[in-house]
């Protein structure tokens, strides 16, 4: 296998959506259940990267019909030390024209578009609904109500350090599965999905097609079908394996500011060659997103952030100034009111995480 040794990805965690008592969407004859398609693909897709990176452990959420609550899903990929987690799900909506693949990571709704954001909040709600078979999901999901939609605004205040990751991983998977027997790609989306903001990795919830759709769902019953979403998903593995490898060699994922314009490795070596600058200044990073926010937004709570546009993502910094130790002082301070955020060095566009 085309592996790294000891340093890089050494761990995925693959998450067959829905099983037991809840076997997600169903096909309108009741024949196919999106449980068992989940489960199917994610085997397959778990014997590939097997046979392909044998020193990489795969460790699945369940391999069997069972039900696994959402929180367990997350603490085994947590447990297990893994590297990236692949949620694998079905999609579903009651009018059978929508075909498609969709890839989601954890973020608010990025779309403004009414009609797109009830349409996607539909789908996270059905995606988080399996909360509700929990008999203490109020207690569990800390007072976090699936059904209503008012709740889901707890989840804006929400960070997640490894989104430039999740978004990398969504990236390679969208261009993977375009060469796949389900072709048509309905996009990257930021959702709130309980799933993913509980796993501390790049994390994605990949919706392979629609169950409602006739040509999708015939693609689905079928094991060629199956087989070849799996390897799609698998040579986006490939990809981001090969990439996340060469910049953990270079510096840590989460440190190097990774720009479109040059691949991570490159920017890695810029960071640790760049001489220090009188340009350079340090801030504490409130938030990544890829929504282009006003300063004057309510989640900065008066702080006027300075903005980067990073890659695909936006990320908003407070606290700025031109020494590390006066950062550190207006950390202290600042980590009380936005949980998950960090000090980071700015040079130009180049953002560094400090530890
Ligand atoms: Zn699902």
């Amino acid at each position: 296998g085309a592996d790294n040794g000891r340093r890089g990805l050494r761990t995925v965690c693959i998450d067959p959506g829905h099983g037991g008592n809840d076997p997600g969407c169903v096909s309108r004859d009741k024949k196919t259940h999106e449980s068992k398609i989940a489960l199917d693909i994610s085997k397959r897709l778990n014997r590939m990267i097997t046979e392909g990176y044998p020193s990489v452990k795969v460790v699945m959420t369940r391999s069997t019909d069972v039900f696994i609550p959402l929180d367990k899903r997350a603490e085994i990929a947590n447990k297990n030390d893994a590297n990236l987690f692949i949620s694998i799900h079905v999609n579903m909506v009651s009018n059978t024209s929508p075909n498609g693949y969709s890839i989601h990571v954890l973020g608010q709704s990025s779309h403004k578009d009414r009609d797109l954001f009830a349409y996607n909040m539909n789908v996270c709600r059905r995606e988080n609904s399996v909360i509700m078979l929990e008999d203490d999901y109020s207690e569990k999901y800390q007072g976090f109500d699936p059904s209503d939609p008012e709740s889901f605004i707890f989840f804006n205040l929400m960070q997640n350090a490894h989104l430039e990751q999740s978004l990398l991983f969504a990236q390679d998977v969208e261009h993977a599965m375009n060469a796949g027997p389900i072709k048509k790609s309905r996009g990257i989306w930021q959702d709130p999905f309980f799933v993913l903001w509980k796993t501390s990795m790049p994390a994605v919830l990949i919706e392979v097609g629609f169950m409602s759709n006739a040509a999708d769902l015939a693609v689905l019953r079928t094991e060629e079908g199956r087989n070849k979403i799996a390897e799609d998903i698998y040579n986006a593995f490939k990809v981001f394996k090969k990439r996340y490898d060469s910049s953990v060699n270079a510096g840590t994922p989460e440190e190097v500011a990774v720009t479109k314009a040059e691949p991570a490795p490159k920017t890695a070596e810029k960071v640790a060659q760049a001489p220090v600058k009188t340009g350079k200044v340090y801030g504490v990073q409130v938030l990544a997103s890829a929504k282009d926010m006003k300063d004057t937004d309510p989640f900065f709570k008066g702080y006027k952030p300075m903005k980067i546009k990073s890659g695909s993502l936006y990320k908003y910094i407070i606290g700025v100034s031109d020494t590390k130790s006066k950062t550190e002082v207006e950390y202290g301070k600042i980590r009380k009111s936005f949980a998950g955020s960090f000090i980071v060095a700015v040079d130009g566009d180049v953002i560094t995480r400090i530890k």
